[in-house]
């Protein structure tokens, strides 16, 4: 019950910078999904958003960093 304030830190550039210098000491890349298509992503700028180049661009109008795209709470 005690995780430290950055358990779950928000995949930052600079944290993605971090996470790939410390893979790139095990010969490791780090990759991750794009949260539209789930196709893998390594690029830095993909990596902070989420999202590969071509889902960014189809999706410039959705929120970065909010994946439930129906906000239903309270809208009056
Ligand atoms: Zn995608």
């Amino acid at each position: 019950m005690s995780f430290p304030e950055n358990a779950s830190p928000k995949l930052t550039e600079q944290l993605a910078a971090q996470f790939r210098a410390q893979a790139a000491e095990f010969g490791l890349v780090l990759a991750a999904r794009c949260r539209f298509c789930g196709a893998p992503i390594w690029a830095p700028k993909s990596l902070a958003q989420h999202a590969g180049p071509i889902c960014q661009s189809r999706n410039k109008n959705s929120d970065v960093g909010s994946p439930a795209k129906n906000q239903t709470d309270a809208a009056a």
